[in-house]
């Protein structure tokens, strides 16, 4: 474990691997088959705390560190996807906006309820015409008398037929768009004019949703309006850098969970007369999968770190959500690889983790976004 991860959280990493093995791998194909996570789970993870770890004490959670808080959700995320995701959403960008721009009403309001898991958080940003070009958005905020009124269509919102809050990005000036004309609004359950659409059939992360959210003339007062007007997209590319650590965190830990389980297996499957851990061809997928997973866990404690100690992560963190979760699904495919037919078959387990990896490649920015990111930085002048 890396040696800047502090002691509190080591021994708390430690409960949640016990809980991990325990509490959350039997109910693992339940959540699969029901797409639903078990009510008495939820209750433990809520005891635990684990929904408010980033959320400063002073409102109710534990207030750690970003390193820390990497370091508990790689091993939260050893089980199902969906267990990670509930979570996850609360901790980072569901909540993230509230801690770094909302008032000292709006932080008071939200986040104890967000800390204890009384309240699930949603970040709704992408529009059907607006994805990796998120500026693009077209989802309007109109300022009247009685405060703002929205107008549009979000898709793709995790968490959103259960979510409480919404932190939503939109358009306040056409002319200025990104550049002082996008604002970020906080969105109550059960506003009027707010609608979940259509629930997304998805090929993997059964268990964890995302849905349309559709505004129609909907109020939100102005004590809704998160930060300074037109500071939206700021506020949300913000969230979204720390929000592509967690991404490459859990990508790791899936990572982590898929190698164990190909080392298992290459002991144990005996062809040609010996186990296949025999093979070269076999030993190197295993080696690859080591090296790649140990590369992307320094990156992401040495990014953790430097966000820790101020710095702007902003490249670094495309850097580290590129390689992770890259590297996480190249050793879904090797361990898949590795089992042979077994690997096909939903018995072992491999076959939901390949599914459930490859959207890590396409959320908080696609790969191909990050690299653009990241060559952006190298060619500036
Ligand atoms: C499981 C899941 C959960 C999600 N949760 C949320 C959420 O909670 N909130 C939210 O707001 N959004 C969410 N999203 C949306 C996600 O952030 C977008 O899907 C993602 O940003 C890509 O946008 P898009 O799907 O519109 O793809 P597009 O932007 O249409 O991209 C299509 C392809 O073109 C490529 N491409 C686009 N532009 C460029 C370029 N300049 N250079 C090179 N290639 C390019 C992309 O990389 C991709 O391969 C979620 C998505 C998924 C799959």
């Amino acid at each position: 474990m890396d040696e800047r991860i502090t002691q509190d959280a080591r021994h708390f990493i430690d409960s949640v691997s016990r809980f991990v093995k325990d509490e959350c791998m039997p109910v693992e194909d339940s959540i699969e088959e029901t797409g639903r996570l078990p009510e008495a789970l939820v209750r433990t993870m809520r005891d635990m705390g684990l929904f408010g770890l980033r959320i400063p004490s002073e409102y109710g959670g534990a207030g750690m560190n970003l390193l820390d808080y990497c370091y508990v959700l790689k091993e939260l995320s050893k089980s199902h996807d969906a267990i990670r995701a509930i979570m996850s959403v609360n901790n980072g960008i569901g909540s993230m906006a509230i801690v770094n721009e909302g008032t000292e009403e709006q932080k008071r309001h939200y986040l104890p309820l967000l800390a204890s898991g009384e309240y699930i958080a949603s970040f709704a940003l992408t529009e059907p015409g607006a994805g990796s070009d998120a500026s693009a958005l077209t989802t309007m905020a109109e300022r009247t008398e009685k405060g703002w009124v929205l107008n549009g269509m979000k898709h793709f919102i995790t968490n959103a037929p259960i979510a409480d809050i919404f932190t939503v990005i939109a358009l306040t000036d056409k002319e200025k768009r990104a550049k002082g004309g996008i604002s970020a609004f906080l969105v109550d359950k059960g506003s009027r004019g707010l609608r979940i659409g259509n629930v997304h059939s998805t090929m993997g992360g059964k268990g964890w949703l995302q849905a349309e959210v559709i505004f129609e003339d909907c109020l939100v007062p102005d004590a809704g309006l998160l930060g300074m007007p037109g500071s939206g997209f700021r506020i949300a590319m913000k969230t979204l850098n720390e929000g592509r650590l967690s991404a490459a965190a859990s990508a790791i830990g899936i990572g982590e969970r898929l190698l164990s389980m190909g080392v298992e297996y290459a002991k144990l499957r005996k062809q040609f007369g010996k186990p296949i851990a025999e093979f070269e061809a076999i030993q190197w997928m295993l080696a690859d999968s080591a090296t790649e997973l140990y590369a992307a866990d320094r990156m992401l404690a040495d990014t953790a770190s430097r966000f820790d100690h101020g710095e702007d992560i902003r490249t670094h963190s495309s850097m580290t959500k590129l390689f992770a979760t890259e590297a996480a699904f190249r050793v879904a495919d090797r361990v898949l690889q590795l089992h042979g037919g077994m690997g096909f078959m939903k018995e072992t387990k491999i076959e939901r983790l390949f599914r459930d990896i490859r959207a890590y490649r396409i959320f908080e920015g696609t790969s191909e976004i990050q690299r653009f990111m990241i060559a952006r930085e190298l060619l500036k002048d």
